[in-house]
């Protein structure tokens, strides 16, 4: 296969890429480690029926929020015809101590003023992918080689012939690719030294017939030192939804530490669950369903240094070592390496929308 511009790696980033190039009538292709696209943006599916039609709605696995002033999210959203709402925080919030005692009215901070998705966030994800042509998206392609002079080989020995090469995928897994000729050890260094935003963590979804918690007075939120969830929204679709018989939720992010995870994923859903009834009563204990996604355990999102899970936001942007790499045959376009907000999902539209005018200029040149 030949291409223009080849985009490796399927999130946000590289999809919104793709959506840009599309638009301008330039040839690529979009190949993507997994069976699936979206990287780090994953939501439990359910279709809620309204009077003429059925209703998709997403429980977020992983991003949930948006917020007023993100822009190109908003444009996004907006183009993409998705409903955005307010993320639910009204009534109380708690506070679990170390030894399990429960506090309230501490006016703890919530996500008040955050946006989420009816669709969940991969509403954003799947209305990218109808506008593209399915034959320009390859799942099933981890890149694993990449040569100067544009030659990609892929794990299950497929490869490509690209004249551009734009990686869309996170710095650290970029670093462990087989490069051609190498990085040097500065090159090497930058790529392995910028964090995978929310790569170390992990989320628990737990749904329920109805939001039990807002009939008692609780927003659903909760901060715990007891754990294994330390913080805890409602994450149930918007009210009208609700109403028509969709499954409420709540999600929290867990507490532990990637490595002390690691061998718990039976016991850590009941753990959870246990919990969610020490917090909300004992029909938390009861959902529906539940999901746990641990992103650190994820091959395509987290590396060996991903363990340890950043607990501030990194400043990140593309480091002056990574810059017209290859005479400029090799370019980033992940949330990571954006020019702004770098590690959300703002970002990630950042870094395509740059990238694609930087594309569009050497064209025209
Ligand atoms: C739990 C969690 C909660 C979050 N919450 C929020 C939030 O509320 N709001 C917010 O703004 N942001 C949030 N984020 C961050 C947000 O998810 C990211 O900013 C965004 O999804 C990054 O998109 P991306 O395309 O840049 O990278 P990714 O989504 O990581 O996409 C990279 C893609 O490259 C693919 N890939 C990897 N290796 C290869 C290879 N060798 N060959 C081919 N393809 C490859 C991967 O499979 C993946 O599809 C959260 C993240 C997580 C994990």
């Amino acid at each position: 296969m030949e291409t223009d511009i080849a985009i490796i790696g399927g999130g946000l980033s590289g999809l919104s890429l793709a959506r840009h190039l599309a638009q301008a009538g330039r040839d690529f292709q979009l190949f993507e480690a997994r069976d699936r696209l979206g990287g780090r943006i994953a939501s439990l599916q359910h279709a809620s029926r309204d009077d003429t039609s059925i209703v998709p709605l997403g429980y977020d696995l992983g991003p949930s929020w948006f917020w007023p002033g993100q822009h190109r999210m908003e444009r996004m959203v907006h183009e993409l015809r998705l409903k955005k709402f307010d993320q639910y925080a009204s009534g109380t919030a708690l506070f679990e101590t170390e030894t399990g005692e429960i506090l309230s009215n501490l006016g703890l901070a919530s996500m008040q003023g955050a946006w989420r998705l009816q669709s969940g966030m991969r509403g954003l994800i799947d209305g990218i992918a109808q506008q593209l042509a399915p034959d320009r998206l390859h799942l099933n392609h981890a890149l694993s080689e990449l040569h100067q002079n544009g030659r990609l080989i892929f794990k299950e020995g497929q490869h490509c012939q690209a004249r551009k090469i734009v990686l869309a995928l996170p710095p650290r897994l970029a670093a462990g690719l087989s490069f051609s000729p190498q990085l040097d050890p500065a090159q090497q260094r930058a790529l392995a030294g910028i964090a995978t935003w929310m790569g170390g963590q992990a989320k628990f979804v737990a749904l329920y017939d109805r939001p039990f918690w807002r009939e008692e007075g609780l927003s659903g939120d909760a901060l715990s030192q007891a754990g294994p969830l330390a913080e805890i929204h409602d994450a149930s679709p918007p009210q009208v939804e609700l109403g028509r018989d969709a499954p409420a939720a709540l999600f929290g992010f867990v507490g532990l530490p990637p490595q002390a995870r690691h061998g718990q994923k039976e016991d850590l859903p009941q753990a959870a669950l246990t919990q969610l009834g020490r917090l909300f009563g004992s029909k938390a204990a009861q959902p529906i369903t539940v999901a746990y996604q641990d992103w650190a355990q994820e091959a395509y999102t987290a590396t060996s240094l991903d363990q340890s899970p950043a607990s501030q936001h990194a400043a990140y942007g593309l480091p002056a070592s990574l810059q017209n790499l290859w005479q400029g045959r090799l370019a980033f376009c992940v949330s990571e390496l954006a020019p702004d907000t770098g590690g959300y999902l703002e970002g990630a539209l950042a870094a395509a929308e740059h990238q694609a005018e930087l594309l569009q200029r050497e064209w025209i040149k």
